[in-house]
């Protein structure tokens, strides 16, 4: 018998047998032929973008079976919340509409825009809201409304 379980899906890190491992919160990703397991928070992670995710998805502690005989109970999956609770610090995704923006800017100017456009925009419109949302704390409001954005 081999020492590996299986390869991490992401680094290819062997895994060995009874080690610790994480796997996708997404059925998808634990179904069919290929159900993927991740050495690290961070190689569960490195999927997302891959797996086209969104947010609301998470990482699950489980443990390899310890041999490749048959298998005993399973150890009870544990649920990761991502580093921070529901997602990573600020995370830089675009907030962008992309196919409206470009319908914009046709309608406009019949001009083209490329896609980095969504991610300066992006970057605007985020710190635009952490404005909101600092204003919105100081009025002792949990909820961020459209004056907050007045400057
Ligand atoms: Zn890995
Ligand atoms: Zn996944």
């Amino acid at each position: 018998m081999s020492d590996t379980w299986k390869p991490c899906s992401t680094c290819k890190k062997p895994l060995a047998w009874g080690a610790r491992y994480y796997k996708c919160s997404v059925t998808t990703c634990n179904s069919g032929r290929f159900q993927l397991v991740f050495c690290s928070v961070s190689c569960w992670d490195a999927h997302n973008p891959a797996m086209s995710h969104r947010s609301g998805t998470w990482a699950v502690e489980a443990f390899a079976p310890k041999s490749a005989g048959p298998t005993g109970t399973p150890e009870a999956d544990r649920r990761v919340v991502r580093p921070g609770g529901s997602a990573p610090p600020a995370p830089e995704e675009v907030l962008i509409i992309a196919s409206r923006l470009k319908e914009f800017v046709h309608a406009e100017a019949q001009f083209n825009t490329s896609a980095d456009v969504m991610e300066a925009l992006s970057t605007i419109v985020r710190d635009a809201t952490r404005d909101a949302i600092a204003r919105a704390r100081t009025e002792g409001r949990r909820t961020v409304m459209a004056r907050d954005f007045r400057r």
